[in-house]
């Protein structure tokens, strides 16, 4: 019997017994725990005024672009000027999907025409990335590309020839942070070729999307240079949309998101919003201010999110060492801030790994989620989110994540 048949034997072993086990583990969704939810829960008091630092009174209507005291203090996490800055509802990812429909429905700063009236529009993908930003190109018809994620982000090689030569690529998905799911943060020399780059379209947007901004794991806080400010260097001011929010540091469904861009595109955002709302809700504003108060006071929240996070980054990555450690089974990667870790597999073996662990009981995002149309063509990557789950239940996910890895790529290198 050689070597390989034996880890096959032994993992098939151990996977039956993880079947008896009758486990019921969900890890598919980045959620923040209850515990983390309950670091805010002092929120639900405030505000103790309605009345905002001008003597807007917070209960009515208007102020469409938000509160200048929430957006003076996201101003600088977010690298968006305060005055090109919008506050807005609770979800960054419905400004995202708004910004798609003012596209295709008003003509944007620099452009010819709308998108709706391109015979073609595409959006170049970055791979692994967010399910949701492919649900919302497939939602509205925008032909998705690959790219291949680097160490450094998207592989900038590939980037500049597909935006050079087509007037119907329109725009990328960048997650710049602590990338959903890999954990990567753009270096400093992608950023500036992102914001450098000639585009055979004038509208061209990036949708960066910085979920994960202020989302360190560890006293090493990975620094993003500033895409705005270089687009507008290079005479590319209109470039950038700028996303993000509170989802993550105070209540995943009751936070404030946010959106920036040059004067042109706040212009043109804004203009479009006010046929859509007479203002946001400057009540969960005032609150966000008062209980976040100052960019110390952010920080320090979310050192307490990373107390409670880092711990389950800790034992995902030791499990995995563990038990697939020097296999040549797997890869993965460890991050240091963000709410994703992204492991690989052998080529051919995510949606069996992921089906495997679904009749044990462990629930993980379907294989093929982190790349547009839902299909990863070399069928490799799976998603790890490890926030929700408490550590012994998260444990146990990952250990009986491993059986799975173990049997089907032995099984596979076997075939
Ligand atoms: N963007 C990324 C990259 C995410 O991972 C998520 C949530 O997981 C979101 C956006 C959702 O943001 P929001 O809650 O502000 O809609």
């Amino acid at each position: 019997m050689t070597e390989l048949t034996a880890q096959r034997d032994l993992a098939a072993r151990d996977y039956d017994a993880l079947v008896r086990r009758g486990l019921k583990l969900d890890l598919t969704r980045g959620k923040p725990s209850p515990h983390q939810l309950d670091l805010s829960a002092r929120m639900t008091a405030l505000p103790s005024t309605h009345l905002a630092a001008d003597g807007t009174d917070c209960r009515n209507y208007g102020n469409l672009q938000g509160l200048a005291e929430i957006r003076e203090l996201f101003a600088d996490l977010l690298q968006v000027p305060a005055a090109q800055l919008l506050a807005g509802g609770n979800s960054s990812l419905a400004m995202m999907h708004d910004t798609i429909v003012f596209s295709l429905l008003s003509v944007l700063p620099g452009a010819a025409r709308r998108w709706a009236d391109e015979q073609e529009i595409v959006f170049l993908c970055p791979v692994p990335g967010y399910d949701r930003h492919f649900a919302l190109c497939e939602r509205f018809g925008i032909t998705m590309v690959q790219v291949p994620m680097t160490a450094e982000g998207p592989d900038m090689d590939v980037v500049e020839r597909l935006v050079a030569d087509d007037p119907r690529v329109k725009g990328i998905w960048c997650v710049p942070k602590y990338s959903n799911p890999s954990g990567v943060t753009y270096g400093d020399e992608t950023v500036r070729r992102l914001a450098a780059m000639t585009t055979a379209a004038p509208d061209f947007r990036i949708f960066w999307d910085n979920a994960y901004a202020i989302h360190h794991l560890t006293d090493e806080h990975a620094e993003l240079a500033d895409l705005l400010a270089l687009c507008a260097e290079y005479g590319n001011a209109d470039r950038a949309f700028v996303f993000g929010s509170t989802s993550k540091v105070t209540l995943a469904g009751s936070g404030v998101a946010f959106f920036g861009g040059s004067p042109a595109n706040v212009a043109w955002y804004l203009g479009n919003l006010s046929k859509q709302s007479i203002g946001p809700d400057k009540m969960n504003q005032l609150r966000h201010v008062e209980f976040l108060r100052d960019a110390e006071g952010v920080a320090a929240h979310m050192r307490r999110h990373a107390e409670l996070v880092w711990p389950k980054f800790e034992a995902v990555d030791r499990i995995l060492t563990k038990e697939l450690g020097g296999t040549g089974l797997a890869g993965w990667t460890a991050p240091s801030g963000g709410y994703f870790i992204s492991l690989d597999v052998p080529e051919g073996c995510a949606k069996e790994v992921v089906a495997k662990a679904k009749a044990a009981g462990i629930a993980l995002t379907p294989a093929g989620a982190t790349h547009p149309y839902g299909d990863d063509p070399a069928d490799r990557t799976i998603r790890i989110a490890p926030t929700y789950p408490d550590l012994e239940e998260l444990e146990e996910a990952i250990t009986g994540l491993t059986v799975c890895v173990r049997l089907v790529a032995t099984e596979k290198l076997l075939s």
